[in-house]
């Protein structure tokens, strides 16, 4: 439920509102618009039987959010959240590139990776030391010495690191390394996982599952959000439909759909999306044009070598391209990128 205040509402009868709310138990979320407040209730509204809320001084009425989703939709907070990453904002009018390898496989190709990405502008690196592979013989990642990969990475470069988690023991390790976590397709339901994220206190990357309606989507964010971490960034990345000629369907459908409904940002991979390398550049571009707040693009210094995903990899040389193209374009819907 939300409580709509009146234009003309004061201050103070805000923060009654508020108080009352509290005293019951219940945990308010503020969002100011520029004409009206909105006041989010986080909890169990029954606990609020026999307060006439609606009544108080200032108050014009009582919302019920009808979504599944309560956290994660645009009824309990209309203006959209800009995610802060250590200092990267997501959400915001800057357009945010997460870039690197599908997973990290060594030392050198990471910081080959890293440095090149840079100079396109990227501000975080990307890079998988957990890897959830579809075949158990294929290469499951480095684990903690990928992470250690990723952090020297990071001191050199700058740049923000995002990196997948796949179980409470790896949460735990990549905490000390990550600036975000990224629940991937195939965990988007691990809703054990999700409240595990939900509790740390760490931005959340969260890819859409390869089979996920929307609203199964946005009820899986709600499980990270309803654990207190506010901090969600939805990923779409394609999804599994009746067509062979790609690795799965982008659905650029649902970053304007994504908008109706939640205030969470939403950023677009083409690589998973496509599976093939041909089609990242073209998609990225729709991706921004259709409002996305960002891309994940894998970028390897030798696709044809790596050791997962090399088919739908950038060369460093092509994500250049990509990024001097999502520079021209993104003034013309009213956004920016800038390469350094
Ligand atoms: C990834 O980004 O490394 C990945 C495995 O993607 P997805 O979970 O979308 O398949
Ligand atoms: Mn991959």
């Amino acid at each position: 439920m939300v409580i709509v205040m009146k234009p003309n509402s004061k201050e103070e009868q805000i923060k009654d509102v508020c108080k009352v709310l509290e005293s019951v138990g219940l945990g308010v979320h503020i969002s100011k618009g520029s004409q009206v407040t909105i006041i989010g209730v986080i909890g169990d509204k029954k606990l609020l039987n026999n307060i006439p809320l609606e009544l108080m001084p200032g108050v014009d009425k009582l919302v019920p959010i009808m979504d599944s989703y309560k956290l994660a939709s645009k009824t309990f907070k209309p203006e959209p959240s800009i995610i802060d990453v250590d200092g990267v904002k997501i959400g915001g009018e800057e357009i945010v590139i997460m870039a690197g390898p599908c997973a990290v496989e060594s030392k050198e190709q990471l910081m080959e990776a890293a440095e090149k990405i840079k100079i396109a502008g990227a501000q975080f690196l990307r890079g998988g030391a957990y890897k959830p592979r579809t075949s158990p013989y294929s290469f499951q990642g480095l684990e903690k010495e990928g992470l250690e990969y990723m952090l020297e990475a990071k001191k050199k470069t700058g740049m923000k690191i995002v990196t997948e988690v796949i179980s409470q023991e790896s949460i735990e390790i990549a905490d000390k390394y990550a600036d975000m976590f990224q629940i991937g397709a195939r965990n988007m339901q691990n809703f054990h996982l999700l409240r595990e994220v939900g509790k740390t206190k760490k931005p959340v990357l969260l890819k859409r599952g390869i089979s996920a309606t929307i609203e199964e989507w946005l009820n899986a964010a709600e499980y990270i959000m309803s654990e207190g971490n506010y901090n969600v960034v939805l990923c779409e990345r394609g999804i599994r439909t009746f067509e062979t000629a790609t690795r799965n369907t982008l659905d650029i459908s649902a970053i304007p759909v994504l908008k109706s409904k939640t205030h969470l940002p939403v950023i677009v991979d083409p690589s998973h999306a496509t599976g093939k390398w041909e089609y990242v550049i073209p998609l990225s571009r729709a991706a921004i044009a259709a409002g996305a707040d960002g891309l994940m693009i894998e970028v390897h210094p030798n696709p044809r070598c790596a050791l997962s995903d090399g088919p739908q990899s950038l060369t460093p040389e092509k994500f250049i391209e990509l990024c001097t193209t999502i520079e021209k374009l993104a003034p013309l819907v009213g956004r920016k990128y800038i390469m350094k």
